[in-house]
């Protein structure tokens, strides 16, 4: 009697191609180890200027799920994964298409949305990963959406996402004692618009006239002008884009330039979206 011994994996981990480092520390806290994480771009990139590469067809190929943040950041890449890796499964449409910014309540969304003056953000500010509010409606959005992939471990992404919002609970109680309120900054690029509204502090000006132009001598000249009167607490910048204008800027006005980190990953102890936020909020005190 021969005896046949059909191998099957119990099961396969779910493939999770996500575009950004804040995401996919988001599906790891949701999927722990039912979940294979690719991220496509890396912690020290400025997420505005990334292209297309081959390694990150081939995650995206494989991806059961491609996770990204949307309001088109990805727009410079994005189009061409879908296209190029051929994976029907991720397709616009498809439940393993997971665009993040679905289950945000968008600011700055512009009434006529055309990129023809030059503003990079028109469908609205991409920026809401600063966002405590915004991050739990995505981490919900996000388990549900692993459970409907997969459903054996269901159960599994509920419980871990209970214990996320547990963790955010607390969080928020700590951050809540910091005392943003009523500190004013000028920032280079619109970044902490989300952070601004929930954490009570102003911004006052921008080095950019509009999100990805560059200042002309004259936008420049008032905003020196307006930091004299104003006095700002901080020029708030990335470390991969704006710090050599914002330290120019520093120099002629006096106002210290704060580095905030951009995702989980871009300094030292910013190895989650928790520890992330705590470096960012330590940072504008
Ligand atoms: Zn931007």
């Amino acid at each position: 009697m021969t005896v046949i011994i059909i191998s099957t994996p119990a099961y396969a981990k779910l493939n999770v191609c996500a575009t950004l480092p804040w995401i996919g520390s988001l599906a790891s806290e949701l999927g722990k180890d039912k979940v294979n994480i690719k991220v496509l771009v890396k912690p020290s990139q400025d997420p505005h200027f990334i292209e297309a590469k081959p390694s990150m067809i081939l995650a995206a190929r494989d991806a059961d799920i491609l996770m990204y943040n949307g309001l088109d950041l990805e727009i410079g890449y994005l189009p061409l994964l879908f296209e190029s890796s051929r994976n029907p499964r991720i397709q616009p449409g498809q439940p393993g298409n997971f665009d993040c910014s679905r289950f945000v309540n968008v600011i700055e969304k512009q009434p006529t949305a055309d990129r023809s003056m030059g503003d990079v953000h028109p469908l609205g500010n991409p920026h809401y990963h600063y966002s405590p509010s915004n991050i739990l409606r995505v981490a919900r959005g996000m388990a549900q959406e692993l459970s409907n992939i997969d459903p054996v471990n269901g159960s599994f992404y509920r419980t871990n996402l209970a214990s996320f919002e547990e963790r955010l609970r607390n969080r928020q109680i700590q951050w809540g004692n910091r005392s943003l309120k009523g500190k004013r900054y000028v920032s280079y690029h619109k970044l902490f618009e989300y952070m601004a509204n929930e954490f009570g502090f102003q911004l006052v000006g921008y080095v950019e006239p509009k999100p990805g132009i560059p200042p002309s001598a004259g936008h420049i000249e008032r905003l020196i002008e307006s930091m004299k009167k104003i006095r700002p607490d901080g020029i708030l910048v990335t470390p991969s884009y704006g710090l050599d204008e914002a330290q120019a800027l520093s120099k002629k006005t006096g106002v210290r330039v704060i580095v905030i980190p951009q995702d989980v990953g871009s300094v030292p102890g910013t190895n989650d979206w928790f520890s992330f936020m705590d470096t960012v909020l330590s940072s504008l005190q």
